[in-house]
C-alpha cells in the first residue's frame, strides 16, 4: 500500500510541476508506474469507466462524451490532451484519486491507443468500451488493419459492455459471440454531395472467412451495411441508427430500436463527424443520461479540436482541414469536403513532418489517397508543400493531374509567396496536426 501511496503522491506532484512548465501528461504516469507497476489495479475506480479506441474519431468522440456528461451535471474527467497510452492514462487516473487510491469523480472517459489498450486493460476492465473503426493508419506502427483487429481483440474483457460500429466489418466481428454488445449504424445514402471512394478496398473480403463481402451501400471506407453470403457474417443489428441527415438545419436523426427518435444539431455533417456524434450518444445513453436531455446537451457541443479552421488568406476564403498523415481515409474525407465547396477551388497539401511523436519518412500512404479526384474541373490550382513535396509530386504525376496547375515547393515561407501570387477561388489547406502549427504560423498570418 505504501508503494501505491508513493506513486499517487509523486504523480500528483510531477503533474502540478509539469503544468507550470507546460509539459505533457505522460511523464508523471511513467514515474508512478516505475514506483508501483501494478498501481492501476490497486486504485478503486468509479462505476462509469468509459474507454474509446479505433483508428479514427477517438479524440473527437472522447471530447463529445466528456462535454455532454459535464453538461448533464456528471462530474467527469478525460484525457483531453490525447495522452492515450498507459502512462497518460495512469496520470489521468492517479491525479484524480485521493491518497488512499479512491477515484474522486463520478465518471472517467479515456481515449486509448488501439495498440496499447490491452496493456492498460490488464489492470482493470472499463465498463463501456467504444470501438469506432479499424482503418489503414500509421503503417510503420500499426501495420495492417487485420493486425490491429487481433491486438484490439486481446484488450476486450468479458465484463465490459462493448459499444461497436456495426458498419465496420472488422469492428462488428469483434462482437461475435459476445452477448454484452450494443451496435450503432448510419444508414447509407443519406449524405448529400459528391462522395469519394477509396482507391483500395479493405472491405472487399469477409474478415471471418475471406469470401467477397456484399455491401448495400457505403458511407465511406469500409463502413456500410454488409453481408457475407458464405459464412453469414453481416452487419450486426443496430440499436441506434442515424436515419436522416438534415443539411438545411445541420441536424441528424437518431432512431432507437424501440421507436424512440432524437434530433441532434451538429456542427459538421461530414460522415465521420456523424459517426462520432452517434457513438457519443450511445455511450451517454448507457451511462444513464435521459434521451431528450442527452440530445440537448450533444446539440450544444462546440468542438475545440480545431480540425476545421476558416480564415482569410490575401482576400481568399481559406479553410484549414486537419487530416491525419499516414491515414488515407482521413485525407479522402478532406478532399471530399473541398470538392463539395465553391465553384473555383485551390487545394494546398502540406506534408512537412509526418508525425509529432516519432520520426518516419515512410510515404507509401500517399499512394492510398484518392488524389485522382483533384483532376476535377473546379480544382484550378494545386500546391504541394513541405519536406515531402517531391513524394507528393510523383504521386500527382502518376494520378494524371495536369502539370500546369500543380506548384511544388519545399520551403513553407516560399510556398506562401507562391500561394499569394497564384491562389484561385476558395483555398483549402490539407495537412495534419503534426504540421498544423507551422502551417498556421506561415499561412494564417
Ligand atoms: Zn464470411
Amino acid at each position: 500500500m505504501i508503494k501505491v501511496f508513493l506513486a499517487i503522491i509523486v504523480c500528483k506532484w510531477l503533474r502540478s510541476v509539469g503544468k507550470v512548465f507546460g509539459r505533457g501528461s505522460s511523464l508523471p504516469g511513467k514515474i508512478a508506474l516505475k514506483i508501483c507497476p501494478e498501481v492501476l489495479s490497486k486504485v478503486k475506480l468509479c462505476e462509469n469507466v468509459v474507454a474509446i479506441t479505433g483508428s479514427n474519431g477517438k479524440t473527437s468522440t472522447t471530447e463529445l462524451i466528456c462535454d455532454t456528461l459535464q453538461k448533464c451535471e456528471i462530474d467527469v474527467v478525460c484525457n483531453r490532451e490525447g495522452s492515450n497510452q498507459i502512462e497518460g492514462v495512469t496520470t489521468l487516473i492517479l491525479c484524480n484519486c485521493d491518497l488512499r487510491g479512491r477515484f474522486k469523480k463520478q465518471a472517467i472517459v479515456m481515449e486509448t491507443d488501439e495498440r496499447f489498450a490491452r496493456k492498460i486493460f490488464e489492470f482493470f476492465a472499463p465498463k463501456y468500451y467504444i470501438i469506432t473503426n479499424i482503418f489503414r493508419d500509421q503503417l510503420t506502427r500499426n501495420r495492417h488493419p487485420e493486425w490491429i483487429f487481433d491486438v484490439v481483440k486481446k484488450s476486450i474483457s468479458k465484463t465490459t459492455r462493448l459499444i461497436l460500429n456495426a458498419d465496420d466489418p472488422l469492428v462488428s466481428a469483434l462482437g461475435q459471440g459476445c452477448e454484452n454488445a450494443t451496435y450503432y449504424s448510419v444508414d447509407s445514402n443519406i449524405f448529400l454531395g459528391e462522395r469519394i471512394r477509396e482507391i483500395y478496398d479493405d472491405g472487399s473480403f469477409c474478415p471471418i472467412c475471406k469470401w467477397p463481402l456484399r455491401y448495400e451501400g457505403r458511407n465511406f471506407g469500409t463502413l456500410g451495411k454488409f453481408t457475407c453470403e458464405n459464412c453469414g457474417n453481416k452487419s450486426q443489428h443496430s440499436s441506434f441508427t442515424v436515419t436522416c441527415v438534415d443539411a438545411e438545419n445541420k441536424a441528424v436523426k437518431i432512431s432507437g430500436d424501440h421507436g424512440d427518435e432524437h434530433v441532434i444539431k451538429v456542427q459538421n455533417l461530414n460522415p465521420h463527424s456523424v459517426y462520432n456524434v452517434l457513438a457519443a450518444f450511445v455511450a451517454c445513453f448507457h451511462i444513464g443520461v435521459e434521451g431528450d436531455k442527452l440530445a440537448g446537451a450533444l446539440s450544444s457541443h462546440v468542438s475545440t479540436s480545431g480540425r476545421l479552421t476558416e480564415f482569410d488568406f490575401c482576400g481568399h476564403r481559406a479553410t484549414l482541414l486537419i487530416s491525419k498523415h499516414e491515414n488515407p481515409v482521413s485525407y479522402d474525407r478532406s478532399i471530399e469536403y473541398a470538392l463539395n465547396q465553391g465553384q473555383e477551388v485551390a487545394v494546398a497539401i502540406v506534408v512537412n513532418k509526418i508525425s509529432r511523436k516519432y520520426f518516419t519518412s515512410e510515404t507509401s500512404w500517399l499512394w492510398d489517397i484518392n488524389f485522382e479526384k483533384l483532376k476535377a474541373f473546379k480544382i484550378k490550382k494545386i500546391f504541394l508543400i513541405g519536406r515531402y513535396c517531391y513524394d507528393l509530386a510523383t504521386r500527382f504525376d502518376c494520378a494524371g493531374v495536369e502539370g500546369n496547375k500543380v506548384f511544388v515547393e519545399q520551403d513553407l515561407e516560399r510556398a506562401r509567396e507562391i500561394l499569394e501570387r497564384e491562389a484561385a477561388g476558395e483555398l483549402f489547406i490539407i495537412t495534419c496536426f503534426a504540421d498544423k502549427q507551422d502551417v498556421m504560423k506561415i499561412f494564417g498570418k
